[in-house]
């Protein structure tokens, strides 16, 4: 190139004094702006072959199909059922129909935030959810991240994962959900003293709003934390389902005393803040959820706030044996595959459930139990050798005996 002649950008042709920067190749220049230009497209391009592959490969499920298949798996929280039906409808909907939407009206992204006591089912809704649709799931503890730079994982982590799940396939798992467990744990710390950021509350709340909102990230393919020297995957979270679930226990009384406020405004019978009502989160909003130490921003990210109603005897004792997959129903199936025929009393379901009740794990706890009252049998029954069908009856005192070794302690890390 001749040293003389003016520098131009090859592709807008303004001269180097006009651009912020040029770089320089072998055959000609090109200005900063028109790589920002040249990256954008790549980037369209990219995200509209993607939607094609996505117009393939995905089905689009309507709400009332999308209940009936939560049914088969969960018991009872109806609300949650038909507004996480909705809105996982809309939210792909909004993707297989983003090119044909002429009015241009940008739909926003229907992030969930589920709130329910531990063991009722928040995880599992998530689960079912993106195994009806076959979509790439993975689940993250909100607890073992940090904000970039600090000891933890980066928050961006979850996207490794999630690409580790999609084996790769960036498309894929730019169609993906994420649930994020124990969110209320990385609620602001508004009463800490510590003058220390708070980088693993707040600080990864402010990591995720981009997330959650959309945006195109370098994910480290093999994870762990970015390096200079490292390839990176783009991945565009635009179209990833952000499912959120917490317990936030003693939200309750968060709730109570603003109900309590409101009915004393209207002259109603004022609530203290001691009446604990079990009933009381379907009265839950936003403004609940930031009282308790999520930023508003973040709220703002999770337009879809629900509730899992805490489970009574009933819901537990139906958890045990109706849903498809129920437990019972799997011990029943591994005892056959010996060749063993189980048969439980009624009364034994009860006896599980009480435990259950005592050790306050909600559904958690069922599995915990039911592993302690079968584990002789499934250890012992096995070696019979028999070739005939064995018969395996289990009454409430056999329950009873095998279950009095339970410790609760040891369920509680068990669950
Ligand atoms: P959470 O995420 O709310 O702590 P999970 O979804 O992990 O709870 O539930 C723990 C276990 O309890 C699940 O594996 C599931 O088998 C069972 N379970 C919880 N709630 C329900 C429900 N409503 N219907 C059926 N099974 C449930």
């Amino acid at each position: 190139m001749n040293k003389n002649s003016v520098q131009i950008c090859a592709f807008c042709s303004k001269q180097k004094a006009e651009v912020n920067m040029l770089i320089t190749g072998n055959s000609g220049n090109i200005c900063d702006i028109c790589v920002k230009q040249a990256d954008s497209i790549i980037n369209e391009e990219r995200i509209a072959s993607s939607s094609q592959k996505i117009k393939k490969d995905l089905e689009l499920f309507k709400p009332v199909e999308i209940k009936a298949h939560l049914d088969q798996y969960v018991i009872g929280q109806d609300t949650t059922k038909k507004v996480l039906s909705v809105a996982v409808y809309n939210h792909y909907k909004r993707i297989l129909y983003s090119n044909k939407n002429k009015k241009n009206v940008e739909l926003d992204k229907s992030n969930i935030l589920l709130v329910g006591e531990t063991g009722t089912g928040k995880t599992l809704f998530a689960r079912t959810i993106a195994k009806m649709l076959n979509v790439p799931f993975c689940i993250v503890d909100a607890t073992s991240m940090t904000e970039a730079g600090y000891v933890g994982e980066d928050v961006e982590s979850l996207l490794t994962r999630l690409l580790q799940v999609a084996n790769y396939d960036v498309a894929l798992a730019e169609r993906g959900m994420v649930f994020i467990d124990e969110i209320d744990k990385i609620s602001r710390k508004n009463d800490n003293p510590s003058i220390t950021r708070d980088v693993s509350g707040e600080g990864v709340q402010q990591a995720l709003l981009k997330l959650m909102e959309g945006t195109v990230v370098n994910v480290p393919p093999q994870g762990g934390r970015k390096h200079p020297d490292q390839k990176y995957i783009q991945v565009n979270t635009k179209n990833i389902l952000f499912i959120c679930g917490g317990a936030f226990s003693g939200i309750h009384s968060i709730i109570n005393s603003r109900i309590g406020k409101f009915a004393l405004g209207f002259n109603r019978k004022k609530q203290t803040n001691h009446q604990v009502d079990d009933d009381i989160l379907k009265y839950l909003l936003p403004q609940d959820v930031k009282s308790y130490g999520l930023i508003p921003e973040l709220i703002g990210r999770l337009p879809i706030l629900t509730h899992l109603e805490p489970l009574n005897k009933d819901l537990l004792l139906k958890i045990l044996v109706e849903p498809k997959n129920s437990i019972i129903k799997q011990y029943e199936t591994l005892f056959a595959m010996d060749n063993i025929e189980l048969s439980i009393d009624l009364k034994v379901y009860k006896l599980i459930v009480e435990y259950a009740l005592n050790f306050e794990l909600g559904a958690r706890g069922l599995r915990a139990i039911c592993e302690q009252l079968f584990l002789e049998a499934l250890y012992n029954m096995p070696s019979n050798n028999s070739t005939e069908l064995t018969k395996f009856h289990v009454n409430v005192k056999y329950a009873k005996e095998k279950l009095s070794l339970l410790n609760s302690r040891k369920l509680k890390e068990a669950s």
